[in-house]
């Protein structure tokens, strides 16, 4: 595969996603076969496996011509992997964390989330899939005390299945730096929790004592529950979906904190209603937290976080306390950081209140990344609103 001079550029200076329209020409092209990549120039730059899904058709998984696509690249990949994630293995006040992130672990097209003693694959692409038994065993060597495996199918046909060992309880009690969570495997897609905001959770947990916190597109309650073991007298979590009533409760309760109360509010209804009711009432909260999903679509509402999230963070400004915090978040991988931070800021530099950006997050240590926006999908703005 020869590349266009830009795409060229790029790929020199750290980029590894390659798109259909980067390529010049191109003699190979069939799902998982091993193409390697070239320059304009002719000069090498590496290999990729032929892998197209939703961002590109293939991420280059090395720049040194020695390298060879193999069962055993594959297993030292895994096992790089696992070595990166020591620290996380060894903390004792966390059973759950991302043990294998695609690209960053140049195993683009696979993920692999570690939930006590359970591991869940997941596929996004047909090319990488080719070489699950070569990632399957990779996993077993390195994690011999494995209980069982679930892998889900993110391309075509859509699938959820238990592959190895016993199944899981359900639910599975798993721990993030002492918080419990139920989690529920071969179920859905979403287990129950995003692993990638757990320095989040972390951080909202760590400064919410005594303070009120709302929390919009609310899921299972992760942020409301974190934020009340680190001592916040109040909170409402707001989701449409009717199932996240249960699924809140059952992570408070699982913590030892009663709820739904008059302190711990779970609330089925769509969030841009019950923004609207609060404006109205005039309510606020020391927190407004608010990670809402890349699209959505209700039966009132369509949400593009890319178009709307403007319009969405303005209609939150009045629902923060004087000297509150206000946490955006998007995981969209098309909304760049520089794009949504400048957004973000001049959102509310026109809600006539005052604010200062005070905290930001992009992906943790187990979720590595390679240079390229798309794959820093997360982004988290935390403001602080000074005065009104
Ligand atoms: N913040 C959550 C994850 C959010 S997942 C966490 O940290 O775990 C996205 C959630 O948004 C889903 O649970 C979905 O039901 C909810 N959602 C989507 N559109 C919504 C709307 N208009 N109002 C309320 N909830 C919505």
């Amino acid at each position: 595969m020869t590349l266009k001079p830009q795409a060229s550029q790029r790929v020199l200076k750290g980029q590894r996603l390659i798109q259909q329209g980067d390529v010049l020409q191109q003699t190979h092209g069939t799902v998982g076969s091993v193409v390697v990549v070239k320059s304009n120039q002719g000069k090498f730059l590496g290999q990729l496996v032929y892998a197209p899904q939703q961002k590109g058709i293939g991420w280059i998984f090395s720049t040194d011509e020695s390298d060879r696509w193999s069962q055993s690249f594959v297993q030292r990949a895994v096992e790089r992997a696992f070595d990166k994630r020591r620290r996380l293995v060894q903390d004792a006040t966390t059973t759950a964390y991302r043990l294998v992130n695609g690209e960053g672990d140049q195993l683009a097209g696979v993920t692999v989330d570690y939930y006590a003693g359970f591991l869940q694959l997941n596929w996004y692409s047909e090319g990488m899939y080719r070489y699950r038994d070569w990632v399957v065993d990779s996993l077993q060597q390195a994690l011999p005390t494995v209980r069982g495996m679930y892998e889900t199918l993110r391309f075509g046909e859509a699938k959820i299945q238990h592959i190895m060992g016993e199944l899981a309880p359900q639910p599975l009690h798993i721990m993030e730096n002492g918080v419990e969570y139920a989690i529920y495997l071969g179920e859905e897609w979403m287990t129950g929790i995003f692993l990638d905001q757990r320095q989040v959770r972390s951080f909202i947990a760590d400064h919410a004592h005594h303070q009120s916190v709302l929390n919009l597109f609310s899921y299972t309650g992760a942020f409301s529950v974190a934020a009340t073991k680190g001592g916040a007298n109040r909170t409402v979590s707001v989701d449409v979906a009717k199932r996240s009533l249960a699924k809140t409760q059952e992570n408070f309760q699982l913590n030892g904190i009663e709820s739904p109360t008059m302190a711990h509010e779970i609330r089925v209804q769509d969030v841009f209603d019950y923004i609207k009711m609060a404006n109205r009432k005039g309510w606020q909260f020391d927190w407004v937290v608010c990670d809402p999903p890349s699209f959505a679509r209700t039966k009132k509402v369509v949400f593009s976080a890319r178009k709307d999230y403007v319009a969405l963070a303005q209609a939150l400004a009045p629902l923060v306390a004087a000297n509150g915090s206000l946490m955006l978040s998007t995981n969209h991988s098309g909304y760049f950081l520089q794009d949504f931070m400048q957004e973000m800021r001049q959102a509310l530099a026109q809600t006539g209140s005052q604010w200062q950006l005070v905290q930001q997050f992009g992906l943790s240590e187990d979720f590595p990344t390679t240079q390229d926006a798309n794959s820093q999908y997360l982004k988290v703005l935390v403001f602080r609103k000074l005065a009104e």
